[in-house]
């Protein structure tokens, strides 16, 4: 094992500073999903481990929390600098384990660097409140304080942006760390704890334990841990909140979504198309904020068909690292057959597939599907009902904008929803009236911008609000204080006035 990239036979954990051996636990193979082969192991670590994450990240906490805030930052941006530095490596590890472009990959990179800038002004986020004399000669003040250990478990579809999204705003807090990522894609979050202790951070503050269930329960239950940060699909997010609520932990738990882009009869079609195949293709739809269902209003829904299908057909399925590859494969076998059983039953359930990515078969050497189209889906049918999390793309047709938003409302997820139009009445009526956390105007998808809050609705988020702009108040408490300060010589609140005179 060398401890740079990704050259890891069996990835290690990251305990207080170092990588920490997971040969002797149970293993699992990592697989390329573009070839469907293993290419390495990652030990799944149980309570032992988590229990020696957590002690290390304990261990650093207290001096770490009383380190100088614009020193914490100072770290931070080193390690942005690093990130920047080691994009196109730290892009085709993402590439190698989860599959998407390497375009796409760089994206995530590009986000990730954005979140650490934004951690980085913490102090900005941190300062707080200043009443004076709310009593006689009594003035009140506000700050926040870390909460100790905290904790990430982090999905499969983003191996860095979704942990840097926690972890940096975590860290500039002045917390340290405990990072669960998803075991499918395990390499990349090892490589940021390099790149972190290459930056300056303390030995401990931020820590990596790989695994399942057992490693996730084993943190929710640790006595030490203060929050827990999920973000994942919806029976387990809402598993994670109930859990972590049980044991009196501050949580936040991000689910999974069924995102609706609505097409107006005014819009601009071949951008409403040229936006729903990178929405629901992009990723091969492996993003919390792709489309997989269009909602055409008016009699535009045969040109909205005839152009998205155009262009799903010119879409290239193929290896994320090859050149000219729009969409690369599913991460699994398990995905692949998800998708193909859903385009299997959409037909019998009233849909009328028109673009059909079975063509491309490639079960046994790899997880390939091309980009789908089914037009007509009723919104009772399995196709609209689960989160398929692949390439296909629903077309729900129907009569105006409120019938659109009832169909966009009455989905139990409230991630993300987008108009297109070229009405600002409308565009403010659905921005309005829409069940969501995140709402696009004549943009494919409103990606979560650092700057701002991100986090769903309805079964989309489960606990508190709480990444990006937002994970200042998740990370921190505040504390109020209530002060008289008395002038000694005369035992009573001065009066400067009378003292001046
Ligand atoms: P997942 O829920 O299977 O796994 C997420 C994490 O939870 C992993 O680290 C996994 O090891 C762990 N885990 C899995 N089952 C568990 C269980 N029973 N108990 C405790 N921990 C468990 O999700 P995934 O397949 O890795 O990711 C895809 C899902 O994540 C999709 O549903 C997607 O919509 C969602 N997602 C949501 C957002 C968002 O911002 N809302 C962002 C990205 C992904």
């Amino acid at each position: 094992m060398t401890t740079t990239g990704i050259q890891f036979e069996t990835v290690p954990h990251w305990i207080d500073g170092a990588p920490a051996d997971s040969a002797a636990a149970e293993q699992v193979e990592i697989v390329d999903p573009a070839t469907g082969h293993a290419v390495r192991t990652v030990g799944l670590g149980g309570a032992d481990l988590v229990d020696k994450a957590v002690a290390s990240a304990r261990n650093a906490a207290e001096s770490w929390a009383s380190t100088p805030t614009p020193a914490r930052a100072t770290i931070l941006l080193a390690f942005r600098s690093l990130l920047l530095e080691h994009s196109e490596e730290i892009a085709s590890i993402i590439t190698a384990e989860q599959g998407k472009t390497l375009a796409d990959a760089r994206g995530e990179v590009a986000r990730s660097v954005e979140a650490v800038e934004v951690a980085a002004s913490a102090v900005q986020q941190l300062k707080g409140e200043y009443a004076e004399q709310v009593a006689n000669g009594v003035d009140t003040y506000s700050f926040r304080q870390p909460l100790g250990v905290c904790a990430g478990i982090t999905p499969f579809n983003f191996p860095v942006m979704v942990p840097v999204s926690m972890f940096a705003a975590a860290i500039a807090c002045g917390n340290s760390f405990v990072l669960k990522p998803s075991e499918r894609v395990p390499s990349a979050s090892v490589r940021m704890a390099q790149l972190l202790a290459e930056a300056g951070l303390p030995a401990g503050v931020f820590n990596v334990v790989h695994g399942g269930v057992d490693a996730v329960n084993a943190l929710i239950d640790h006595p030490d841990v203060a929050a827990v940060s999920f973000v994942g699909s919806t029976p387990v997010a809402r598993e994670i909140y109930r859990r972590s609520a049980e044991a009196g932990k501050k949580v936040q738990a991000l689910g999974g979504a069924n995102n609706h882009l609505v097409v107006m009869p005014d819009a601009d079609l071949d951008a409403a198309a040229d936006a729903l195949v990178s929405a629901a293709f992009g990723a091969a739809g492996q993003r919390c904020m792709a489309v997989p269902v269009a909602v055409v209003v008016g009699d535009v829904a045969d040109q909205v068909v005839a152009k998205t299908a155009q262009r799903a057909e010119a879409f290239t399925t193929g290896p994320g690292n090859a050149e000219g590859s729009d969409m690369g494969p599913l991460i699994s076998e398990a995905a692949l057959e998800r998708v193909r059983s859903a385009l299997d039953t959409a037909g019998s359930q009233g849909g009328t597939v028109v673009v059909d990515g079975r063509a491309i078969d490639s079960r046994g050497e790899g997880h390939f599907v091309g980009p789908s189209l089914v037009d007509h889906v009723q919104v009772d049918s399995d196709l609209y009902q689960d989160e398929i999390f692949g390439p296909v793309l629903s077309v729900v047709r129907v009569d105006d904008l409120d019938e659109a938003l009832r169909v966009v409302n009455a989905s139990p997820y409230g991630n993300g929803a987008s108009i297109f139009t070229s009405s600002g009445a409308a565009s403010r009526h659905f921005a309005h009236h829409v069940q969501a956390g995140s709402v696009g105007v004549n943009v494919p998808i409103p990606v979560p911008i650092s700057w701002f809050g991100f986090g769903g609705w309805g079964d989309s988020r489960f606990g508190d609000d709480g990444l990006n702009y937002d994970a200042y108040r998740f990370y921190t408490r505040s504390k109020v204080v209530t002060q008289r300060w008395t002038e000694p010589s005369r035992g009573v609140t001065p009066n400067f006035v009378a003292a001046g005179s």
